[in-house]
């Protein structure tokens, strides 16, 4: 007989979103728990080396978001693990959060503990049982073996909407034309730049790098961001299909973060696909790893870190939702009545198949709003989806993915979630205005 645990609100996935949603509905006094399939916490910013955070504010520089994705960022401001929101020296976005994982992973363990949350690590979920249009309980494989359970209310954060698919509900992948999904990217960090030189190199010659480079206040800057080397790039030949050099630095002035490798035409929910992207992803590592060292200023001493534990999935499912947002809702920075997390991140879309990137910036005041009908699925009557894998078009899904809105979207959820069980109401009857003066009072910026 396998294992039986019993909580309010279930959350499956420990991302970003996952461990946002949890502490939202553990505050809110809900018996609440978290499955997370590794062995700590993170998601894509400590599975895959996703660095640094973009971004919490428009491309005018206004914050748009708070709440408990600036609770994080502020404990670990305390702790000397990110020196806070910092201009962007690339120019994509207005500023970047630079971030220690290490830090991170446990902070987060002590803020979900504070929280009441009940945390389970190292357990796969599987399985949903469900009876109608209610899950009753998931399963979990762990080393134990199976684990099953129950809530009145589940919170899918797997970033694939596992849950979603698992009982049933209607999920999309990738664009309309032909379910291509964004690339994946194995990223890797390495020590012993010389950065400052990289700096030097930028203002000598600006026109080799991105046109939106700060290159009048780089001098001031402290260097975050590289975006460029294109002569260097089209010279190298390299089998990889992209057009530039992608580069963050930090948490330390010599180690960079390498977003650089690019694996196409794959789908992150397939075993044989994933497999083989793991083999290619490292593979790219090593040439780029290379090719830095050879002909990037400032990399002649440097060696490799650390190489991410996983490739990093950018697209997968996402739920089919009471409200799908799309690519001109976030452009014409469209606001809904029932907003409950807004972003000022532009459409980033890295090409499924070619080597480029499409880039759309948000008109009018630089942010548009995410309805909650975008967390809500269809089909299942107390399921409600966060962070990547909520309700939007291919397009829109290239800026509501990034974590500060993942961390957004997660805190609306577990409190929507907090509130459909108190209720005893399905989380599409949940009073609207009950959950915007709730996530206010969290601090969240609607
Ligand atoms: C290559 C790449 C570059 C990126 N660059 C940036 C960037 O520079 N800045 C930025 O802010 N964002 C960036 N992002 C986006 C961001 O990292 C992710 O979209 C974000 O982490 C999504 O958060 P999430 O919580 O929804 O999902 P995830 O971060 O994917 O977390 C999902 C969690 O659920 C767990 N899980 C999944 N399935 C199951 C299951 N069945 N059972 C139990 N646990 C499960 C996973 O292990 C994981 O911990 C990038 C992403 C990628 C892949």
């Amino acid at each position: 007989m396998s294992l039986k645990f019993r909580a309010d609100v279930v959350v499956a996935g420990g991302g970003p979103a996952g461990i946002c949603a949890a502490i939202a509905a553990g505050r809110l006094g809900c018996n609440t728990l978290l499955i997370e399939r590794y062995g700590f916490l993170g998601g894509m910013s400590t599975i895959a080396g996703v660095y640094p955070w973009m971004t919490f504010h428009t491309e005018q520089g206004r914050q748009v978001i708070y709440g408990i994705a600036q609770e994080i960022v502020d404990r670990l401001v305390e702790s000397g693990g990110s020196p806070g929101h910092l201009r962007d020296t690339i120019g994509f976005v207005h500023t970047v959060t630079p971030f220690d994982g290490e830090i991170f992973k446990l902070l987060v363990l002590d803020m979900l503990r504070e929280a009441g949350v009940k945390v389970l690590l190292h357990s796969f979920v599987d399985e949903v049982a469900a009876v109608g249009n209610r899950i009753k309980s998931v399963r979990a494989a762990t080393k134990g073996g199976k684990v099953d359970i129950a809530a009145d209310m589940f919170v899918d954060a797997t970033g694939d909407a596992d849950l979603a698919f698992l009982a049933g509900a209607p999920v999309f992948k990738g664009r309309d034309s032909d379910q291509q999904m964004q690339p994946m990217t194995m990223k890797f960090r390495m020590r012993g730049v010389d950065t400052p030189a990289i700096k030097e190199r930028i203002l000598a010659e600006p026109e080799n790098f991105y046109p939106k480079t700060p290159i009048d206040e780089l001098h001031e800057l402290p260097l975050t961001g590289i975006q460029g080397f294109y002569r260097e790039w089209q010279q190298s030949g390299l089998p990889i299909k992209r057009d530039q050099v992608l580069l963050f630095v930090g948490p330390e002035h010599d180690e960079v973060l390498v977003n650089c490798t690019r694996v196409q035409g794959l789908d992150g929910t397939d075993v044989e696909d994933l497999t083989r992207a793991e083999e290619e992803g490292r593979r790219q590592v090593m040439m780029m790893a290379r090719f830095l060292k050879e002909c990037i200023p400032g990399f002649e001493q440097a060696v490799i870190s650390s190489v991410a534990p996983q490739i990093g999935i950018r697209e997968t499912r996402r739920i089919d939702g009471l409200y799908s947002l799309g690519a001109e809702d976030v452009i014409e920075g469209r606001k809904f009545a029932d907003v409950i997390a807004k972003s000022g991140y532009p459409i980033d879309i890295h090409d499924p198949s070619g080597a480029g990137v499409t880039a759309a910036w948000i008109k009018g005041d630089g942010a548009y709003d995410i309805p909650y009908r975008c967390l809500v699925p269809r089909g299942v009557d107390n399921l409600l989806a966060a962070g990547r894998c909520i309700s939007t078009s291919h397009e829109a899904l290239a800026t509501t993915r990034l974590t500060p809105s993942c961390m957004a979207t997660g805190q609306a959820a577990g409190t929507a979630a907090a509130l459909a069980f108190q209720a005893q109401v399905r989380p599409a009857e949940v009073d609207i205005n009950e959950l915007q003066q709730a996530l206010r009072r969290q601090n969240a910026y609607i």
